[in-house]
């Protein structure tokens, strides 16, 4: 059988997007930092943190 396995979202994401619900700054919601934000997915983390926890969301940088 050809392996279909889509990616498994990890529980991590729904605890971090629960997390910081409602608070809309401009600022990383991990380290608080306002340089570099990635929004281009509605994450407002910073990229430095976007790396990090940008693997346990399941995003990858290319
Ligand atoms: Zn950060």
């Amino acid at each position: 059988m050809a392996g279909g396995e889509k990616r498994k979202k990890p529980s991590a994401m729904k605890k971090l997007w629960t997390r910081y619900k409602g608070k809309g700054g401009r600022k990383c919601r991990f380290c608080g930092n306002a340089r570099g934000l990635v929004r281009s997915y509605n994450l407002r983390i910073c990229r430095r943190c976007f790396r990090e926890v940008g693997e346990q969301i399941g995003f990858r940088k290319y």
